[in-house]
């Protein structure tokens, strides 16, 4: 028996998420007294997944399975929990893994609990703590069913390093055609920059920006950091920057370690977006601006004043300390 964990990775490397899901994965293992096998289709070393607690990595190798595939991946995912005995499966809670983790779910006659944000509070009953209502509130959820599928929030748990062999072994899952009935042919990429729901850090700019020729000190300050960039909602309507930086409820959600809001209000459509993010610093010459009670550090002043000098900080800083 063991905890299964489906660790993502994009162009032969895994994901970040995937080692937070793993640290997790290793953690609830810990709970029940079981080892951690990890699912790597198309990934990275296995040998990076040992340093987050996996003990044994089931590597899937297929060029059919270059592209996300939900049906086919949930097929292989539901083909190892077998093979493994496995009654937990950790997933991560990007794009992908939210789309093929229900498909699982049926699959393998599990309960799926989203948004999961901490270890089980007990393993028997089972029951998690999850985000509600836009990461608004938290409810408790108890699984009865015999295997429970987990979506493990972007963020929330962190990377915990731990000690596993993760010893690879081939896995050669059976695939139909009907896996296939779907395929993404081509992927073009919009940027090589790193995507928001990727970036550590995430800096955000808002309507008090002016208009999209002073978005130079937004990529400025991105570029220093190691940043993405995002907007708020009336910059991405206006054509000022592309919809894919949208964030809020009916944009991207964001769940970085930094989020950066330059001349963006707080309104609670922004701020269910980026509430899971872990420090929010904000910079608006209004200081009854409401994004200021949901900040960490707040900057009551000028963007225009304010932001070049902090570019200038940030590259003396990293001078010298290069
Ligand atoms: C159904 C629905 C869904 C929505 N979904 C989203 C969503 O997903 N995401 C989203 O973002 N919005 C969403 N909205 C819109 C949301 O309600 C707000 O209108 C929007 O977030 C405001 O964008 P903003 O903060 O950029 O602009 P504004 O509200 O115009 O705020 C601009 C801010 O910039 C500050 N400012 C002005 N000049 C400067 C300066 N020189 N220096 C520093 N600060 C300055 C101002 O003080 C102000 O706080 C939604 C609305 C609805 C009704």
């Amino acid at each position: 028996m063991s905890v299964l964990v489906y660790t993502e990775s994009d162009s032969g490397k895994f994901k970040k998420s995937a080692f937070e899901a793993a640290s997790y994965a290793k953690e609830v293992a810990a709970m029940l007294g079981v080892a951690v096998t990890a699912v790597s289709i198309n990934g990275g070393d296995s040998s990076e997944l040992g340093t987050y607690g996996v003990d044994k990595v089931l590597e899937v190798k297929n060029d059919d399975l270059t592209n996300f595939n939900a049906k086919a991946y949930a097929d292989i995912l539901k083909q190892a929990a077998q093979k493994e005995g496995a009654k937990v499966v950790v997933v991560s809670s990007t794009a992908d893994s939210k789309f093929l983790a229900p498909l699982l779910a049926v699959h393998l006659d599990a309960g799926y609990a989203s948004n999961v944000v901490a270890l089980p509070e007990s393993a028997s009953p089972f029951v998690v703590k999850r985000t509600a209502f836009t990461n608004k509130a938290f409810s408790m959820t108890e699984m009865s069913t015999d295997v429970k599928v987990i979506g493990l929030s972007n963020n929330a748990f962190g990377l915990k390093e731990n000690s596993g062999d993760a010893a690879a072994e081939v896995f050669e899952p059976v695939l139909s055609q009907d896996d296939f009935s779907t395929q993404i042919t081509a992927v073009d990429r919009a940027s090589d920059k790193v995507s928001i729901a990727d970036a550590e850090i995430v800096v955000s700019g808002g309507r008090g920006l002016k208009g999209p020729e002073h978005w130079g000190m937004i990529e400025e300050l991105a570029d220093v950091l190691g940043a993405a960039t995002a907007c708020s909602k009336p910059v991405s309507d206006m054509g000022w920057r592309p919809h894919g930086e949208h964030v809020g409820q009916t944009g991207k959600p964001v769940a970085s370690n930094l989020y950066i809001a330059i001349g963006v209000s707080g309104a609670i459509q922004h701020l269910a977006g980026i509430n899971a993010s872990k420090v929010k610093v904000v910079i608006n010459n209004d200081p009854e601006a409401p994004f200021f009670k949901a900040a960490d550090y707040g900057i009551v002043g000028d963007a225009f004043d304010v932001v070049p000098k902090l570019i200038e900080k940030l590259k003396e800083f990293k001078s010298n300390n290069a």
